[in-house]
């Protein structure tokens, strides 16, 4: 088509309106965070709260967040509760059986580092991130669902500003701490 010199300025106002830059990362990143498919590893009472933050009220599904039952589905695993050794080595296969990209959110002190178990419970895993990476801690005993929706954003923000390639390399590079490690 030939532009006559005169509707320049016409048709650049046109393409401005009508036309999106963006990176790959940019439109992968934001796919991602836009939906995330958790599976719910809740094993204690943590997860009472993380039912309220799903609930009308808190509305945790306005993140396009739809809660999957099995791996197979889900690209982020919420665990909430005391992880036992006896059900260590499931969490880290449930864990293995997600496809990339997938997230882990650690929901409570009992996750997060045993609670109370801690002191002298020789089953309580201390910390799930010697099992498997965690990438955003919701720290309290239970926390509240505000905390866990601040968990999610907080998710958000790290996804939206990963790199498709170093996400690979960290990927490549992730060793999981043996259970034994403890
Ligand atoms: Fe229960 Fe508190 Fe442990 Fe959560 S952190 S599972 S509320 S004891």
């Amino acid at each position: 088509t030939i532009i006559n010199p005169t509707e320049r300025p016409q048709v650049t106002q046109q393409l401005s309106e009508n036309i999106i830059l963006t990176t790959v990362d940019d439109l992968y990143n934001w796919a991602k965070m836009s939906s995330l498919y958790p599976l719910m590893f809740g094993t204690a009472c943590c997860f009472i709260e993380f039912m309220s933050a799903y609930a009308s009220r808190f509305d945790m599904e306005r993140f396009g967040m739809i809660p999957r039952t099995t791996p197979r589905q889900a690209d982020l695993i919420i665990t909430a509760g005391t992880v036992t050794m006896k059900y260590a080595p499931t969490l880290v296969r449930i864990y293995e059986q997600m496809a990339e990209p997938k997230y882990v959110m650690a929901m409570g002190a009992c996750t997060i580092t045993g609670g109370m178990f801690s002191v002298d419970s020789p089953t309580a895993v201390r910390g799930v991130d010697k099992l498997i990476p965690v990438d955003v801690y919701i720290p309290g005993c239970p926390p509240r669902p505000e905390a866990v929706i601040d968990g999610i954003i907080k998710l958000r923000k790290k996804i939206a500003n990963e790199s498709i390639q170093e996400r690979q390399v960290t990927q490549q590079t992730h060793r999981y701490h043996s259970i034994s490690h403890q």
